[in-house]
C-alpha cells in the first residue's frame, strides 16, 4: 500500500519551496519505506532550488534524515518494520569498481541515482498523479520515503532522530573530510573556509583528530561564534580582519597543514590551495556551480608538492562510519545537540529555508 505524505517540493527553480501532499509508493524489490522522524535542512537542498546543483524539478527535497522502517520490499531480509535507520544518500552497491576498492562514496550505483531511485524510476506522485523526482536519489523531506535498501543504515546505538539525521549528511561530510579524506594529524594546523553546517563539522573533525590550530574563516560573525563552539582556535572574518590567506600564513608560520573549502566557490578553492604549506593538503568539500573554474599558478606546482583533492560525502564508508559517529556522540565526543539550533514542523519548511539562507542556524531540522 502506498502512503499519502506531506512533502517539501521544489516545483520551479528560483521559486519558494512548498508543502504538498504526495503519494509515496510501496517499496519494490530491494527497497524499503521509511517513516521519517526528522530531516535536516541542508544547503544542498537550497542549492537544488536555485540551480547551483542541477536537479530537474518537480522534486521532493531532503537527503539528511532518520526514521523507522515502515514497510519492506521483496528480497529485503536484513531490515524489518520498526528498525530505526539513518539515510545514507549515497547507496553502496558493494559490487562496482569503487565499492570493491573500499571507496563506496564513489559508488557507480550512487552516481546513477541522482533524481530517481537506482533503477531509474520514481516512487513519488503528486496529487494529480504526475511523477515527482527524487532529490539525491532519496527525497526524505517527507513524512514517508521509499528508498533502496542500500541507502539505509540501522542505528544500533539508539540516538534520537533529530540528532541522528544529521549524521547522514552534514556530520559525515564534514567530519569525514577531516578524518577520512585528509587524515588530519594530531598537532597539525587547519584552516576551514565556511562555517555553515558542513564547515562546523569539518572543524569538529579536526578537533577530534587533535589538530592544534583550527582557523575558521567566514564573512558572518554569527557563524564564527558557532565555529568557536565546535573547536575553532582562531577566527577570521575577511570583511573586517583582511585577507584570510595572509592571516593563515601568519598564524601557521608559512601555511596550514590542511585547508578545507566548505562554500563551493572558485575563489575560496584558490584561497584554500594558497593557504597551505609546501606538501600540505587542500580539500574541496563545497559544491560549486558547474560553470565555476579554478585558476592556480602553475609554475610553483612541482616545487611545492601541494595536494588538492575533493571530498565526496567525507569519503564515507557509511556502514562503518555511521555507527562510529553515533557512538562518539553517545560518548560525548561528537557534538550533535549543539548543531540542532532550531526545529521546525513540515508546515514551517518555507521558514526553515528562509532561515538557512539567512544563516541563522548551525542546523535547522524538520521534525515529523
Ligand atoms: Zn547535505
Ligand atoms: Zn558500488
Amino acid at each position: 500500500m502506498g502512503k499519502q505524505a506531506k512533502a517539501v517540493v521544489c516545483r520551479e527553480l528560483n521559486q519558494p519551496i512548498r508543502d504538498e501532499t504526495v503519494e509515496v509508493e510501496s517499496p519494490k524489490r530491494d527497497e524499503v519505506m521509511v517513516k521519517m522522524g526528522a530531516c535536516g535542512v541542508c544547503h544542498s537542498d537550497l542549492s537544488a532550488t536555485n540551480g547551483t546543483i542541477p536537479m530537474p524539478p518537480p522534486l521532493v527535497l531532503g537527503h539528511e534524515a532518520a526514521g523507522t522502517i515502515a514497510e519492506v520490499g521483496e528480497g529485503v531480509t536484513d531490515l524489518g518494520v520498526g528498525d530505526p535507520v539513518l539515510i545514507s544518500w549515497v547507496p553502496m552497491c558493494g559490487k562496482c569498481r569503487y565499492c570493491a576498492m573500499g571507496r563506496p562514496a564513489l559508488c557507480d550505483m550512487g552516481a546513477r541515482a541522482v533524481a530517481t531511485l537506482p533503477d531509474g524510476t520514481s516512487r513519488l506522485k503528486d496529487a494529480d498523479g504526475n511523477p515527482l523526482n527524487h532529490f539525491a536519489g532519496v527525497s526524505v523531506m517527507a513524512e514517508y520515503a521509499t528508498v533502496h535498501k542500500d541507502n539505509v543504515i540501522v542505528d544500533q546505538v539508539g540516538v534520537e532522530a533529530d540528532k541522528a539525521a544529521l549524521v547522514g549528511c552534514a556530520v559525515m561530510t564534514g567530519v569525514g573530510a577531516a578524518l577520512n579524506t585528509a587524515h588530519v594529524e594530531a598537532g597539525s594546523s587547519c584552516v576551514v573556509f565556511g562555517s555553515g553546517g558542513i564547515g562546523l563539522n569539518v572543524i569538529q573533525g579536526c578537533a577530534l583528530a587533535g589538530a592544534e590550530k583550527i582557523i575558521a574563516v567566514d564573512m558572518e560573525d554569527k557563524k564564527l561564534e558557532f565555529a568557536q563552539q565546535f573547536g575553532a582556535t582562531h577566527i577570521v572574518n575577511p570583511g573586517t580582519d583582511g585577507d584570510a590567506v595572509a592571516k593563515t600564513h601568519e598564524l601557521t608560520s608559512g601555511g596550514a597543514d590542511y585547508a578545507f573549502e566548505c562554500i563551493g566557490l572558485a575563489s575560496t578553492i584558490e584561497q584554500s590551495y594558497n593557504a597551505i604549506r609546501k606538501g600540505g593538503t587542500a580539500v574541496v568539500v563545497g559544491v560549486s556551480r558547474p560553470t565555476e573554474q579554478v585558476t592556480l599558478g602553475a609554475f610553483l606546482m612541482p616545487f611545492q608538492e601541494k595536494v588538492l583533492t575533493g571530498s565526496m560525502y567525507g569519503s564515507a564508508q557509511p556502514r562503518v562510519d555511521f555507527p562510529r559517529l553515533l557512538s562518539l556522540y553517545k560518548a560525548n565526543r561528537l557534538k550533535l545537540d549543539e548543531l540542532v539550533t532550531h526545529t521546525y514542523s513540515i508546515d514551517e519548511a518555507p521558514q526553515a529555508f528562509e532561515d538557512l539562507e539567512k544563516g541563522v542556524n548551525a542546523r535547522g531540522v524538520i521534525v515529523f
